[in-house]
């Protein structure tokens, strides 16, 4: 049976990255139809808005997308398309596996994290108001009425939401994918001693869901800043980490850190029936068309989307040979060489045909 799956390239070196990936993907021998959809700045133009009706149309009908990143330009009009993506389609579980790979230099060996994060609230919930704005200043004026608290009249204001609702689903994600993965312990991160109404309530609510898995799997609190020391000096320690928005962003670079970098730390964002497929990586604009990033992010989230969609054996394929030509450490992009600078890097491209004849 073919299967119809969205393809957003994105921009910067997505299309170059999905490209290798969907190639890697096909040559598995899974039958995809991939509908290739348009998102990010270029198309604004032809469209009027950066994220179209169709792209997101053929996400719901698809109901699995993989997408390559979108540059967010800082300072002018629009927010972040990837954002926009998994507010619209209620994606509010990003999961992002850091998984060692030998021949991958890192400081660290052996690591097996497992970051998920909450997609839909928190500060990344684009309720920002303006300094200087009237309607800032009548928020300010209401805020010290209610709070007895002073706020600079200078001062911009972001919202953090945070709902029990949101904050359930989430945690109930990442304790199901513990015990569909064999694993033994979530642990939940914020920083509740500062802000209790918000990070409390995350605490509060996770705490009850944890309730349901007592005694199939562990369940345990962290502080924020205290979680980025431990992870650092013993990440053996932990398994699932369940975070807010913001931290689980934070967090998330910093594990992929432990494992050699952005260039091999793929991603995927859930809802009730969709799923979009990505690496946490950005478009890197300075590599944009030059044939030379790491493929390897995307393919391991395409690894990912094929273990989603029932093809297990076919991802299995995809991963060992993935692994394979890193181990090698032959044809590999210049990420991956001990010396950055070495001639013998091979392309984006080429990265993807040893993959392919690994298979
Ligand atoms: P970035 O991840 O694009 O790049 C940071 C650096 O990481 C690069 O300069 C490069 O050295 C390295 N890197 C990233 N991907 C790599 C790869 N595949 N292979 C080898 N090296 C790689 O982060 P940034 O520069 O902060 O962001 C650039 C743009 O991407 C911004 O507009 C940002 O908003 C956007 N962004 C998009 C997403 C997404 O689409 N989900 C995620 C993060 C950032």
């Amino acid at each position: 049976m073919t299967r119809n799956i969205t393809l957003i390239p994105g921009d910067g070196i997505g299309p170059e990255v999905c490209e290798a990936t969907r190639r890697c993907v096909d040559a598995t021998g899974v039958k995809i139809n991939w509908e290739i959809a348009e998102a990010g700045a270029d198309i604004i133009e032809k469209y009027g808005t950066p994220l179209p009706k169709e792209t997101l149309d053929s996400i719901r009908k698809n109901k699995v997308a993989l997408k390559g990143p979108i540059t967010t330009p800082i300072g002018t009009g629009f927010r972040s398309v990837n954002v926009a993506i998994r507010k619209e389609l209620d994606l509010y579980a990003c999961l992002r596996p850091c998984r060692s790979y030998k021949g991958v230099r890192s400081k660290y060996q052996n690591i097996d994290l497992v970051v998920v994060r909450e997609n839909t609230e928190d500060l990344y919930a684009g309720i920002e108001f303006e300094e200087g704005k009237a309607e800032t200043k009548k928020l300010i004026a209401e805020i010290e009425s209610l709070s007895g608290k002073n706020i600079r009249e200078d001062s911009g204001i972001s919202i953090k939401p945070i709902s029990i609702f949101g904050t359930k689903r989430l945690v109930k994600f990442a304790f199901d994918y513990a015990v569909k993965n064999n694993r033994k312990k979530v642990t939940a991160v914020t920083k509740a001693n500062i802000m209790k109404f918000t990070d409390g309530l995350f605490f509060a609510a996770a705490r009850e869901v944890a309730k349901q898995y007592e005694g199939k799997i562990e369940y345990e609190e962290r502080l924020i800043d205290n979680m980025c020391m431990q992870l650092v000096q013993k990440p053996e320690l932990y398994d699932v980490i369940a975070l807010p928005n913001l931290y689980g962003d934070i967090l998330s670079d910093l594990c992929a850190g432990l494992i050699g970098g952005l260039g091999v730390a793929p991603g995927a964002n859930f809802g009730n029936e969709l799923a979009v497929f990505e690496a946490i990586h950005g478009s890197a604009p300075k590599y944009k068309g030059l044939n030379k990033v790491n493929p390897t992010a995307v393919m391991l989230s395409a690894v990912m989307m094929l273990e989603y969609i029932g093809e297990s054996d076919a991802a299995k394929r995809l991963d060992r040979a993935i692994a394979k030509v890193i181990a090698e450490g032959k044809s590999v992009t210049y990420d991956l060489k001990p010396n950055r600078d070495d001639p013998t890097a091979v392309g984006t491209s080429q990265m993807a045909d040893a993959i392919i004849a690994a298979l």
